[in-house]
């Protein structure tokens, strides 16, 4: 494979060049199978003068969106450090090149990669003074756009409404994916704004919302067990070396609480008004209508403890999956959830419930702070987020982290 940036003043082009052997078919780290659309994409940052990137950077923007295609050998553009071709080969088992150069000094801020979502909200909440990077997907010249009710643009107007430091980066790099529909090649790709502005902004970091869900408890699409090495979000994992390779750890301060626990953050905080975790709803508000509405109501719901508000019922295909047995994607959440919820046996998930049998005490380890989460944090940034973890919700104890540490199992 070969990966190569052009670049147009703000805006970056990528183009990626199959080699023999290559083909349109690919698989991403967490295990989703994908068909390559096309072979440019562009990232376009804020309007101004942006120095040039180290080329390390520059590669790993391209690889976290080629990775799911390339075999055997990659070759940049700009020769690659070899600290990041080390990380690539130990992770994907690739060869990187050609090798010269010294890798990247890390810079002194920790950036938000923010998406509006309540965990993402729960982030910038806890760490006032960092910058937010926003990733605004736009449409591809060359892919049709199928996708019409993603409302990127008001989910970028809802970050620039936060007051805070943001950087808007737009891009088409989702539109790469033909299957199983546009999105992330890997989700990794949503720091492609991060990667391509860290020297001039300085960074030395990257903080992400993904909670325990994700980083802990396989985050919940194909695997539902407890993932102490999860690939795509542990630091020591190939994407969290890699990352460390250029001087932008990931880090993930809320990685150690649940998505309830991320809510009540975020609509608790004063960036409440920014929350927005529905993709198609407009100025007004989110739909109401879809699978992402029902599901977050359910959590919502339940850190209020009041009856679920919805005008969606069971018979609903977005409603559809919780009328089977488990295991369900994020049926930590579905717990607590049917736990907390009054009247859960009139809702969509009175049937989930019944399966679950979900109580208060089975639920309370979904309201304290699992401390491995906390551990893995870069010290500078650990000492920040410690006290808060502490404060707000105490750590996990033996038995809670039992819970954890067999889920799934
Ligand atoms: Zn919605």
């Amino acid at each position: 494979m070969r990966l190569a940036w052009t670049r147009d003043g703000a805006e970056w082009r990528l183009r990626l060049r199959l080699d023999a052997g290559e083909g349109v078919a690919g698989v991403v780290t967490d295990g989703q199978a994908v068909e390559l659309a096309t072979d440019t994409c562009h990232v376009r940052l804020p309007e101004g003068e942006h120095g040039e990137p180290h080329p390390d950077l520059l590669a790993l923007a391209a690889w976290t969106v080629a990775a799911p295609w390339a075999r055997g050998r990659v070759v940049f553009d700009r020769p690659v450090s070899a600290a990041l071709a080390g990380a690539l080969h130990d992770g994907w088992g690739v060869d990187a090149g050609p090798v010269g150069g010294a890798a990247r000094e890390a810079g002194e801020r920790l950036a938000i990669s923010y998406s509006g979502g309540a965990d993402s909200v729960a982030v910038a909440a806890l760490l006032p003074e960092a910058p937010l990077v926003h990733f605004q997907r736009v449409p591809h010249p060359r892919v049709p756009n199928r996708w019409t009710h993603y409302r990127s643009d008001v989910l970028a107007k809802l970050a620039r409404g936060t007051g805070r430091e943001v950087t808007v980066v737009r891009s088409d790099l989702e539109f790469m994916l033909r299957k199983p529909r546009p999105g992330y090649p890997e989700h990794h790709a949503v720091l492609a704004g991060a990667l391509l502005t860290a020297g001039e902004a300085d960074l030395g970091g990257v903080a992400l919302g993904y909670e325990i869900g994700s980083r802990w408890l396989g985050g919940g699409r194909y695997v539902h067990r407890y993932t102490p090495d999860n690939p795509m979000w542990s630091a020591h994992g190939r994407w969290g070396r890699a990352f460390a390779a250029v001087g932008l750890p990931l880090v993930l301060p809320v990685g150690g609480i649940s998505e309830a626990m991320t809510m009540r953050i975020a609509l608790e905080s004063e960036l409440r008004d920014q929350v927005r975790w529905c993709l198609r709803g407009d100025g007004s508000g989110p739909c109401g209508r879809c699978g992402k509405c029902l599901y977050k109501e359910l959590i919502q719901a339940a850190v209020e403890r009041r009856p679920m508000r919805t005008e969606i019922t069971a018979d609903r295909p977005v409603a559809r999956k919780w009328q089977q047995p488990p295991p369900y994607g994020g049926q930590e959440m579905i717990e607590y959830g049917c736990a907390h919820v009054p009247d859960i046996e009139t809702t969509p998930f009175a049937t989930a419930a019944r399966h679950l049998k979900a109580t208060v005490e089975s639920t309370r380890w979904l309201e304290r702070c699992y401390p491995p989460a906390v551990e893995e944090i870069p010290e500078k940034w650990r000492k920040e987020i410690e006290p808060i973890m502490a404060d707000r919700f105490g750590f996990m104890d033996a038995a809670d982290r039992l819970r954890v540490e067999s889920w799934g199992l």
